[in-house]
């Protein structure tokens, strides 16, 4: 007799939602924490020939096809460290807990944080342990010391600064954690080209240190391409467990292109930061709303309802994304991801009529 699906599939499988992906169809989309803008119609044409030229007949150069040497002299990776690509840093994220699942491993995170930490512990079957934040989002760090001491994770992540909530730690209570954690620390830095520091410069100096960076905040989120700089120790296992073709030629091929006119998704990083600033100070005015600071592409503001508020949004065309009900610490919050100024406008013009 066959079996069922549900008597071969692993039950925690079995239990969990796939991850949502909100239709944005029709709206202005502010959810997602992607760039607004494309690239000049110029660039974007010399893309297009250069496209054109690539070999979609072959399988790609399974060592990044140059991707990692524009990399290390666009991003200042030092040479100590090893640079390994991934099908944007989620699939990093499965590579890291692929190799790390030891009978019994735990995996440590921050609690609320980058929500695929979870996920891929329950996929690739570590325990999660989940360590609170305060309620303003900052590290507890004799909780966390303590939950160190006592689960001794194999792996713990921080994302540097974090999401959902926009803050950066203080960098030396980060390295307070990379100090006292037994296991590797994963750096997790989307949002770097956003933030005021960063812990590249440290990547293969200290043993137990990881930091990952992706395109994907920068402008290029469609094509996939995260990026991981660590100890070659680490390098050498973790490339063990990617497929070798991981990341696909014409991938390579636009991150080459990209990493060439490095300027241009600078200057839109420039302008982004510029346009948070505006957003914040004009949301922080708005009756009953507290803003968190935010050294990423997004604020989160916490509202008199968040559920209300995001309904009334997105039936005035605008997608945000509503964090309520995602962790208590998150009680009628809303990320807004900072678009150009004439979509921040309309989300201010809309609020306006709303609140
Ligand atoms: C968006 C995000 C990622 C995932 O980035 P991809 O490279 O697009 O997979 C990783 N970490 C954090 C904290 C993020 O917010």
């Amino acid at each position: 007799m066959k079996q069922s699906v549900e008597q071969l599939v692993r039950p925690e499988i079995l239990a969990i939602g796939a991850y949502h992906v909100a239709d944005a169809t029709g709206l202005i989309k502010l959810d997602a924490m992607e760039n607004p803008y494309r690239l000049p119609a110029e660039l974007n044409a010399e893309l297009a020939a250069t496209l054109a030229e690539v070999a979609i007949n072959r399988y790609p150069d399974p060592s990044g096809g140059g991707v990692k040497e524009a990399l290390r002299a666009a991003y200042a990776i030092p040479d100590a460290a090893e640079v390994l690509l991934g099908n944007g840093s989620d699939e990093l994220i499965t590579l890291i807990t692929q190799a790390l699942a030891r009978p019994g491993a735990k995996l440590m995170a921050l609690e609320p944080s980058f929500v695929m930490y979870r996920m891929n512990a329950l996929l690739s079957g570590l325990e999660y342990v989940g360590v609170p934040l305060t309620a303003d989002f900052a590290i507890d760090l004799p909780a966390t010391l303590a939950a160190i001491d006592a689960h001794r994770p194999a792996v713990l992540f921080i994302a540097y600064p974090n999401n959902p909530t926009g803050n950066r730690y203080p960098r030396e209570t980060v390295e307070a954690l990379i100090e006292a954690a037994p296991g590797l620390v994963v750096v997790d830095e989307a949002y770097q080209a956003f933030a005021d520091d960063s812990f590249m410069s440290d990547a293969g100096r200290r043993d137990n240190l990881l930091v990952m960076r992706t395109l994907s905040k920068i402008g290029l989120a469609g094509i996939r391409l995260g990026y991981a700089a660590t100890s070659p120790a680490w390098a050498r296992e973790l490339d063990k467990v990617r497929p070798p073709y991981n990341v696909n030629v014409l991938t390579q091929a636009v991150a080459r292109f990209a990493l060439e006119h490095r300027a241009v998704f600078d200057e839109q990083a420039a302008i982004l930061r510029a346009e948070r600033a505006r957003l914040a100070e004009a949301l922080a005015a708005r009756p009953g709303f507290t803003v968190f600071p935010s050294e990423a592409n997004f604020v989160t503001v916490r509202v008199p309802d968040a559920p209300a508020l995001f309904a009334g949004l997105k039936a005035a065309g605008i997608l945000i994304k509503n964090l309520h009900g995602a962790h208590p610490l998150l009680s009628h919050c809303l990320r807004f991801t900072v678009g150009s100024p004439a979509e921040n406008d309309a989300v201010l013009a809309a609020l306006a009529q709303l609140s």
